[in-house]
């Protein structure tokens, strides 16, 4: 297969001509540099590219053109080649311009003009954006392919698992001739589906997702039964952990129960994070954070669910749901929370067949020209809502209050305002939802006078309030009355340490009523939800840890 495209447009040709050197000179080998003079001419060369079946990891666009700008340019390339990453040359000047296209053209990065030197300033993002780009379903040469049918749960949860950490995959309908081959060959029926054929031809028919991370390279077994520091949970606070406790030579494990990047790896685009004006979606930040966290020397078990805390003989053990233990001298509990399940009659039926908790990515793309219902007032409904607005026909934002003031950041009630396609209703709830083989229908409910009304979809998107599932620890440890973990001072009532507490000293900060196991992130009683403070908590555990171990 050719190599994949970066495209370049341009219509100062000295520019032009000096961003193609600068990518050829880097690039040349692996992928093929195209150039165009204007936003028309860029886009026909993207329609053959198209016909002849090559792929597109790139673009980088020039922001002021005159026939088209960088902007109008992206937004038309995003129908033909949505994976590919986008970029806008820019001047200093016109970097309001760039911030604002990230919303209308979910822009990966804008760089400023002139890049020199290009080993600084060019190749580092360009570097950064090729490996999304390589991660995506577009980039695979010998990919995965999942053979399943359209309004399927397990057939979902297969490609939710593999889009979440990021495995490339090709999707095919039970229907479409290769996808009926694939199930002839594995000998499989369209009742079985989903079906799982791997790059060397293994087949798996319904895979659990421990038997599809291993055979997708992710890892589930441990390399050793003992450990510095067990981090439970691979959100943005259990990665923070990993990458500061291995990156200070604690040997440590990160265990997940099902992808990294927890909530925040669902998140179309962080926009509030230190260090990213332009925003970054939660799939590239969790990327970045896994790499950084291997890089440095952190295990990571996928697919593995801790259900048991105990303390055995001064060290930590922690049980997994198949009855095997690991060990630990300190354990980080960085479970954050779930989102709650919404409790209207037809909805638990139709789950992963129309209805989804959380924005359920990989379903974006089929909402084109659709109607979709979004529940949900806070913060990652919103986003949700401006980024399904980019596909759906109309996104309808269903909200119990009367306005989004209390519950939604200001910039994204302004984000929400300008998008026309999207709209708001406040007072309503769902009552119901029916459907044969998907969702069809919702029954909506006006919550002041009790009105009822249907409207026909086939897409629900919930995001209301969230949980720490923390039952696993009742009786080991401090809980409050919601179940998130006590920590530190608040362990301490009445100048009285918790109960069973062991040592002469009061808890350690992030410390829980266990000594030597902390909690950090969302699941942590009293935490300030959002990334940065979790990502922060992960950091400051391990300096806890240490002090813990240095006490030992
Ligand atoms: C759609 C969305 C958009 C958001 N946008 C923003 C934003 O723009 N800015 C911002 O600051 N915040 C945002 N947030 C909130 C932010 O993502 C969270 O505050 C943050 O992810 C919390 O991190 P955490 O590591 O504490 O927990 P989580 O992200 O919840 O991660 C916990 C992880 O632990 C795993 N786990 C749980 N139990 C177990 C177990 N027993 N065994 C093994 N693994 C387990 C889970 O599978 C999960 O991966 C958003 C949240 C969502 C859902």
């Amino acid at each position: 297969m050719a190599n994949p495209v970066i495209l370049t447009i341009d219509d100062d040709p000295v520019v032009s001509r000096a961003v193609a050197r600068d990518l050829r000179r880097h690039y040349g080998e692996r992928y093929r540099i195209v150039r165009a003079g204007s936003g028309p001419e860029a886009l026909e060369a993207l329609r053959e590219i198209k016909l002849r079946g090559e792929r597109v990891a790139l673009l980088l666009a020039d922001y002021r053109m005159p026939d088209m700008t960088g902007i109008e340019f992206l937004e038309a390339a995003m129908d033909l080649f949505p994976a590919a990453r986008r970029v806008l040359l820019t001047a200093y000047a016109d970097t309001d311009a760039a911030i604002e296209a990230i919303n209308v053209v979910d822009l990966d990065h804008y760089l400023l003009k002139p890049w020199h030197p290009p080993e600084e300033k060019l190749y580092p993002v360009v570097d950064g954006l090729l490996e999304t780009w390589a991660a995506t379903p577009d980039a695979a040469l010998s990919e995965i392919r999942v053979v399943g049918h359209r309004w399927s749960a397990p057939s979902f949860k297969v490609r939710d698992f593999l889009a979440r950490n990021l495995i490339p995959y090709r999707w095919l309908l039970t229907d479409d001739p290769e996808g009926a081959r694939l199930l002839a060959a594995a000998g499989a029926t369209e009742d079985e589906v989903p079906l799982v054929v791997t790059a060397d031809g293994k087949t798996l028919v319904g895979p659990t997702p421990a038997e599809l991370a291993s055979v997708v390279g992710l890892t589930v077994e441990p390399t050793t039964d003992f450990y510095d520091l067990v981090v439970v949970g691979a959100g943005p606070a259990g990665l923070g952990s990993a990458v500061y406790g291995a990156s200070e030579g604690l040997r440590t494990v990160l265990v997940e129960r099902r992808a990294t990047g927890g909530q925040a790896g669902q998140s179309s685009r962080i926009e509030n994070y230190l260090g990213f004006p332009d925003g970054v979606s939660g799939a590239q930040l969790t990327d970045r954070a896994r790499r950084q966290a291997l890089k440095f020397g952190a295990e990571m078990l996928t697919t593995r669910e801790v259900v048991g805390l105990t303390e055995g003989g001064g060290a930590r053990l922690l049980r997994f749901g198949d009855g095997t233990e690991i060990a630990a001298h300190t354990v980080v509990l960085a479970t954050g929370v779930s989102y709650r399940v919404l409790d209207a009659p037809g909805l638990a039926e139709l789950t992963g067949r129309g209805v989804f908790y959380g924005s359920a990515a990989t379903e974006a793309p089929s909402c084109v020209d659709q109607d979709v219902y979004i529940v949900g007032g806070a913060n990652s409904a919103g986003q949700a809502a401006v980024h399904f607005s980019r596909y759906a026909a109309r996104v309808h934002l269903l909200i119990r209050g009367a306005d989004l003031t209390a519950s939604m950041s200001r910039y994204l009630i302004d984000q929400l305002d300008r998008i026309d396609r999207i709209t708001v209703h406040p007072h309503t709830r769902v009552a119901a939802g029916a459907g044969g083989d998907h969702l069809e229908r919702l029954t909506l409910c006006d919550t002041r006078t009790g009105e009822q009304r249907t409207v026909d979809t086939s897409w629900l998107f919930i995001f209301i309030g969230a949980e720490p599932r923390t039952d696993w620890l009742d009786g080991v440890l401090v809980r409050d009355s919601r179940g998130f973990i006590v920590t530190g001072p608040d362990l301490v009532t009445g100048g009285q340490r918790p109960p069973g507490w062991s040592l002469t000293r009061d808890p350690y900060h992030l410390e829980t009523s266990l000594p030597g196991v902390f909690a950090a992130g969302d699941v942590r009683a009293e935490s300030v939800k959002r990334v940065a403070s979790a990502v922060g908590e992960g950091a400051m555990a391990v300096s806890l840890v240490h002090r813990y171990l240095e006490a030992q």
